[in-house]
């Protein structure tokens, strides 16, 4: 209520407090990407995901692409996240699902498919089947940025929907796997906005860094992991094989309690 005794209007979908007012009040995760894939707050990210859209790449053109934000992708009740950027114009902007139709999502689910975290080792589109067990993808960005690269303010903008979901995914939340510097970089304060306390300084992206978030009131504590991310950059260079994201992930899987995953 303001001092009129009005009750003040929500933010619309293109206002920069729509994430923040939404995002906080949603009861469940179903409800949360309903909310989600309505936003328009980043004018730049919504101008770029719909033109991609309406130029789809010679090989896609049959497609017609999702061009919103993408929601994350697994079980409501994961105890692992494994946590990217943001989507790829071509890949999640196209088929609406995380890490869904590009190269860095095939390396992605054929490792989580060795590990016994997904029920197949490919993923082409939101129908084909694919499930997740006891992992949630997503990621702190939910729009497809131009050259992969939201902007500080855009990180900021978008916050909210990830501090929401790991406040929906707490009660069971026991690890996180997060690909990528830049990723590393977005997620931290993310974790911080959700509630657990972050060691000053923060600790440094590296392959292989592990993170210890203590608990704290309802929280527990949180094992966060660095990993180089999927891009083709890295693993044509062999940078990331496909074996270090394997182990990287078991690694990921048993700090989450995982110890036989799909099993
Ligand atoms: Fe909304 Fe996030 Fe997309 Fe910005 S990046 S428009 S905050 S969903």
């Amino acid at each position: 209520m303001d001092e009129t005794g009005a009750s003040p209007t929500p933010p619309g979908s293109d206002e920069a407090a729509f994430p923040g007012y939404h995002a906080g009040r949603c009861g469940g995760l179903a409800e949360l990407d309903a909310q989600l894939i309505q936003c328009r707050a980043c004018p730049r990210l919504v101008d770029w995901r719909e033109h991609i859209g309406a130029r789809p790449r010679a090989a896609f053109r049959d497609w017609e692409y999702w061009a919103r934000p993408v929601p994350g992708f697994g079980p409501p009740d994961a105890p692992l996240a494994v946590v990217g950027l943001a989507p790829a114009a071509h890949g999640g902007n196209r088929t609406g699902r995380m890490f869904t139709g590009d190269a860095s999502g095939d390396f992605l689910f054929a490792a989580l498919h060795a590990v016994g975290l997904a029920s197949r080792p490919t993923a082409t589109h939101r129908g084909d089947g694919l499930e997740l067990y006891g992992v949630r993808v997503t990621s702190p960005v939910h729009c497809a940025p131009p050259d992969n690269k939201p902007t500080p303010d855009e990180r900021r903008t978008c916050r909210p929907w990830l501090a929401a979901e790991l406040e929906l995914l707490r009660p069971h939340l026991r690890a996180v796997l997060v690909l990528g510097a830049f990723g590393w970089q977005a997620l931290l304060p993310v974790l911080g906005e959700a509630g657990w306390p972050l060691p000053r300084p923060r600790p440094a992206f590296g392959h292989g860094v592990r993170l210890t978030l203590p608990a704290t009131g309802s929280r527990r504590e949180l094992q966060v992991l660095g990993s180089y991310h999927p891009s083709q950059r890295n693993t044509f260079t062999g940078r990331l094989t496909f074996e270090m994201l394997v182990e990287l992930l078991t690694r990921a899987a048993g700090l989450a309690g995982l110890e036989r995953p799909g099993g």
